[in-house]
């Protein structure tokens, strides 16, 4: 089993990095609304309001990946102090350490993480 205290510290780390991607986009975002494209006699910006709305999209969608993200996160030190950290919600089986150590918030051995993502691939998300 891994240390759980330098597991804490990466989940931290973790968490610190996300929040950090997360709030640049939520100014990207909100900065959008706050300046919105409008006025439609200037003309010449309906392209811009298209390829804006398009990186809006593209960001809220990244912010919602990250928010799954921190869940799992919340998740993962939730199964750090009750003790099941490390195993697979899955199949139960431990975790490969090196797995671990870059996606600290994981809930699946790699085996089932691959067959979920067959699985989303199959029905298209
Ligand atoms: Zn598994």
């Amino acid at each position: 089993m891994s240390d759980p205290n330098r597991t804490e510290k990466l989940l931290e780390q973790e968490r610190a990095r996300l929040n950090d991607i997360r709030s640049s986009l939520t100014e990207a975002a909100e900065d959008v609304e706050r300046d919105p494209t409008g006025d439609p006699s200037a003309g010449g910006h309906v392209a811009d309001a298209g390829s804006e709305m398009f990186d809006r999209a593209r960001d809220l969608s990244i912010i919602s990946e990250i928010d799954a993200q921190l869940a799992d996160i919340d998740h993962a030190e939730a199964r750090l102090s009750n003790g099941t950290y490390g195993t697979c919600e899955a199949c139960g089986k431990t975790i490969d350490s090196e797995r671990l150590a870059v996606r600290p918030a994981t809930r699946f051995c790699i085996e089932d993480q691959l067959g979920l993502e067959r699985e989303m691939q199959a029905r298209g998300a």
